[in-house]
């Protein structure tokens, strides 16, 4: 159909490249300074051990405030700081605050065992990635059980033999990996005994869908087997009703996280959500 057409609508294509492009590079300038003017945030989203009912960790999600007060949510600038080398510096700011914040709350006896970031392939790709991790982890007193990384899987299939081998070592310290989003991109069984992974998070998409749909409901069945067979723990993103609640602790999914619990929150805020969870 796109080939029909001899209107205008190339002409309004290309008005709308030029826009994507523009707003790239404004995106791209602002984050420059953003981390000197630090206007990133970095909030927490609870964890919940199925069989205690006790929040058992965060999973580390940045914020970035703007001038104008707003909120930009990740989906938006983390692609741009992605592809422009920037996600380095800001996955790092992350890192070094979730374990300050993590010592800060051993410190308070809160209760929380960890704190999970996101990890993309420019990070591990950093030569001294290793180094910056257990420099962290000395430098704010956690033992290495209380960081978790999560990878994609497209981040997994990235990896350089060299890089995997950086994830070994960090394993090999006991630090956690977790596949992130599992089930939706190319869950090859061949890497899963591969690779030094702990945990796997299976895919919102799943969850979301798993009371109504029960294609999906068996993915998330063969997703827990699976992980069963394989000694990992599993994860459930994006629980929002009581009935993926139920059905999940049923198949013996280890932890939930979603918004029936709580929302991404500041560190305040998680420390009064902490304070009256029952
Ligand atoms: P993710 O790692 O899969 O994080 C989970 C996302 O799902 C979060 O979106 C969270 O707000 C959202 N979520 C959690 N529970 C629910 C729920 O019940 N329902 C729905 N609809 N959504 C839920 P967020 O914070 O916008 O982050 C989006 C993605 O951005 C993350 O996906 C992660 O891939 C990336 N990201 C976030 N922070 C960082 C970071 O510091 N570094 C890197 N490299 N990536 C990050
Ligand atoms: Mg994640
Ligand atoms: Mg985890
Ligand atoms: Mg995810």
């Amino acid at each position: 159909a796109l080939s029909e057409d001899k209107g205008p609508a190339p002409v309004f294509y290309s008005r709308r490249i030029q826009h994507e492009a523009l707003r790239f590079i404004r995106t791209e300038s602002k984050l420059y300074e953003a981390l000197e003017k630090e206007e990133f945030e970095l909030w927490f989203q609870p964890q919940v051990s199925f069989e205690t009912e006790k929040p058992v960790g965060v999973e580390a999600l940045v914020r970035w405030r703007l001038p104008n007060g707003e909120l930009a949510p990740p989906g938006e600038f983390l692609p741009v700081a992605a592809s422009t080398g920037q996600i380095l510096r800001i996955d790092r700011w992350v890192l070094e605050k979730a374990c300050a914040t993590m010592n800060a709350w051993r410190d308070d006896n809160i209760g929380l065992q960890r704190v999970s970031v996101n990890v993309t392939v420019e990070d591990i790709d950093a030569p001294d990635f290793v180094e910056f991790i257990k420099r962290a982890l000395d430098q704010y007193q956690l033992p290495p059980p209380s960081l978790e990384l999560e990878l994609t899987e497209t981040t997994f299939f990235k990896s350089s033999p060299a890089n995997l081998e950086k994830l070994n070592l960090l394993r090999s310290e006991g630090i956690s990996v977790a596949v992130d989003d599992f089930g939706k991109g190319y869950s090859s069984l061949n890497y899963l005994h591969k690779l030094p992974i702990t945990t796997l998070k299976i895919d919102k998409e799943f969850i979301e869908n798993a009371i109504n749909n029960p294609t999906s409901a068996a993915i998330v069945e063969t997703i827990v087997w699976l992980a069963k067979k394989f000694k990992l723990e599993t994860v459930a993103e994006g629980i929002e009703t009581k009935a993926q609640v139920e059905f999940l602790r049923s198949l013996g999914v280890t932890t939930a996280q979603g918004f029936f619990y709580s929302q991404p929150i500041p560190e305040a805020e998680l420390r009064e959500w902490i304070k009256y969870y029952r």
